[in-house]
């Protein structure tokens, strides 16, 4: 089901200060299931269909790029879908686009207030929601789970795993870095750049792997979640003008600025083939940088 639709993959590499990077661009393996959500969502809507599930229920912020992803899949593939959506106070105002294009491939949209939403995610509340819709399949928040895990190792080739030293990608949930080094050879390191601020994303991966072969950096987050600085979006801009590849100010700007940064304290060296998983996500991009530039 998601094999036939997946396009090709480039990888292109550019270069920084001497150093190549090979970008893996996820973000074209689908125009609507971008980037790692891709991977993400392709065993758990495997096995939704495998046990006869009709509907599928999952959780997102009012950007979610995992929300949109999953409200195609769910249109593409025949299923009715219901979105947990965080923020009471959305229901009455207009969509946003991220929203609205739920709506469009029908996905029903829930919003509750983010005291609930916080609660709904843990394992516990899982199990009551289970019980609450049993005729959906519930994928969790950002759509990470064992499922997610096994498709996020498919990411990595066999020619990847011969071939660079260094894999870089950007974090939110871990799932995807949880992928990558599980599928990662013991000569590689994986280096992840948190999207969020604080530590206990290397716990959660830690809880997820066995492996040791991996870190995790949060220097890179901009002080928090979706948070922007005028300095971002400047780098954002400068990177999409020199290299024609477009980036989003969530995840993949942070991670290259983190990595630009990292090879101009030697930190990341020539002497390293480095992998940069551009994990897609650009529905959620900001347009026009500079005008946002003026907003912050
Ligand atoms: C969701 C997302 C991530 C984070 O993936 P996790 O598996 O939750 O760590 C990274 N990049 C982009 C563009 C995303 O949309």
């Amino acid at each position: 089901m998601f094999e036939s639709i997946a396009h090709a993959i480039p990888e292109q590499t550019i270069q920084y200060q001497g150093v190549d990077l090979c970008i893996k661009r996820l973000d074209l393996v689908h125009p609507q299931i971008s980037g790692n959500k891709f991977y993400k969502l392709k065993y758990n809507f495997i096995e939704a269909q495998k046990l006869g599930f009709k509907q599928v229920l999952s959780f997102g912020g009012a950007y979610s790029n995992h929300i949109a992803a999953t409200a195609f899949a769910a249109h593409l593939f025949g299923f009715g879908s219901l979105g947990i959506i965080r923020g009471e106070e959305l229901q009455h105002q207009a969509r946003n686009p991220t929203l609205a294009s739920a709506e469009q491939f029908g996905m029903q949209l829930s919003f509750v207030t983010r005291q609930k939403y916080r609660e709904q995610k843990h394992v516990d509340a899982l199990a009551q929601l289970r019980q609450q819709y049993p005729e959906h399949y519930v994928i969790p928040e950002g759509g990470t789970n064992a499922l997610a895990i096994r498709g996020c190792r498919e990411i990595l080739s066999s020619e990847n795993q011969q071939n660079f030293d260094l894999i870089c990608c950007a974090v939110g949930t871990g799932g995807t870095i949880t992928g990558l080094i599980e599928a990662s050879e013991e000569h590689q390191h994986v280096l992840g750049f948190s999207a969020l601020k604080g530590n206990f994303l290397c716990d959660d991966v830690a809880q997820l792997t066995q492996k040791t072969n991996w870190s995790i950096s949060d220097e890179f987050c901009c002080g928090g979640y979706a948070k922007i600085t005028p300095e971002l979006l400047q780098f954002m801009h400068d990177f999409e003008q020199r290299f024609a590849i477009p980036l989003e100010q969530v995840y993949t700007a942070k991670m290259l600025r983190g990595i630009f940064s990292m090879i101009e304290r030697g930190q990341i060296t020539d002497h390293q083939r480095v992998l940069v998983i551009h994990t897609g996500g650009l529905q959620g991009r900001l347009k026009g940088s500079t005008e946002a530039l003026k907003s912050v």
